[in-house]
């Protein structure tokens, strides 16, 4: 099952032996591998063409130090490449869970954003970065045998085809999702502000774009942090439209609907969440939290 002969051997990878191809991303090849000095245990391994890669997702993941984020390991590199080495998060994408589930009940739903949104408080407000790609490929987890108190049941016509598989409760009850980690560095940023980069006096004369772009980034981690619970609670994002100009105008209008029936049996109070990070984080559905949440999160 390990297709080792087809794995592409790299220049000053030696220690580590790859095991399999994990994820193809638009810039990288991500591998799952053991480490041959036997220190580490099995890690991922994402290489990047060196004319591909933007530096600052290192030298961000390097400071990091939280939970829910994933560690890098090690770099290094090779005349043509860079090699991340990251900690595995062996339950790979969330998106793939959204996908087998079809949606989350509110429990796991609560019990997924939390984490994110714990990661984000840390990046926004600890380590003065963004993240600006977050998106359940993004998301990776650790499969833990989580067990929400409800489980999702049917509500659309295009989910009973689903729940005669059996797919809800098998899903969410068995190898479900604990730890949450947020990867993917590729398009995060150092946040200009007074409080963390900027030197004292030079503020002055920086560039208005760069202040409000700035600025306005934290609110782009938030926003799409909503659409990432949107689219756990009911299987399908906030915004999608076949044509990218109508998606795109949607988007800019910020046109999306609680979706009938899929939404008629979520909570109003799940509707309602929105805002900066500490007050979602404060917010009392995300409060509502079981202690199941509060120990894996
Ligand atoms: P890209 O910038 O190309 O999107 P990512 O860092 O998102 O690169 O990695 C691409 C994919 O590889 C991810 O979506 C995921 O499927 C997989 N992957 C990346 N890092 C890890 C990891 N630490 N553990 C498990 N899978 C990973
Ligand atoms: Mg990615």
């Amino acid at each position: 099952r390990e297709a080792k002969g087809k794995l592409p051997r790299y220049p000053g990878l030696e220690r580590w032996n790859l095991v399999e191809k994990m994820g193809d991303g638009a810039f990288s090849n991500v591998y799952r591998a053991r480490d041959s000095q036997g220190v580490y245990n099995e890690v991922a391994i994402k290489v990047v063409r060196k004319f591909e890669m933007n530096s600052t997702q290192v030298q961000i993941m390097r400071q990091l130090d939280h939970p829910n984020i994933v560690k890098l390991v090690e770099f290094s590199e090779a005349r043509q490449y860079y090699y991340i080495v990251l900690e595995l998060c062996p339950g790979g994408e969330l998106f793939h869970q959204i996908v087998r589930l079809t949606y989350f009940s509110e429990d796991l739903s609560r019990h997924v954003i939390v984490q994110v949104a714990k990661a984000l408080q840390y990046m926004h407000e600890e380590a003065g970065v963004v993240h600006r790609d977050i998106k359940p490929e993004n998301l990776l987890f650790y499969p833990t045998p989580f067990i929400p108190t409800r489980n999702p049941k049917p509500r659309g016509p295009d989910d009973e085809d689903k729940a005669d598989e059996g797919e809800f409760i098998k899903g969410v009850g068995s190898g479900g999702i604990g730890l949450i980690k947020v990867a993917d560095f590729g398009l995060s940023k150092v946040i200009w502000d007074s409080q963390t980069m900027t030197p004292c006096g030079t503020v002055g004369y920086t560039a208005p774009e760069i202040v409000k772009d700035e600025r306005y980034s934290k609110s782009v981690d938030m926003w799409a942090l909503g659409c990432v619970l949107y689219t756990l609670l009911c299987g399908f994002p906030p915004f999608y439209d076949e044509s990218i100009q109508v998606l795109t105008e949607k988007v800019a209008k910020g046109q999306y609907t609680f979706l009938s029936p899929w939404w008629d049996d979520i909570s109003k109070s799940a509707q309602d969440l929105r805002y900066d990070i500490n007050q979602f984080l404060e917010h009392p559905w995300i409060r509502e939290s079981n202690e199941e949440t509060n120990a894996a999160a």
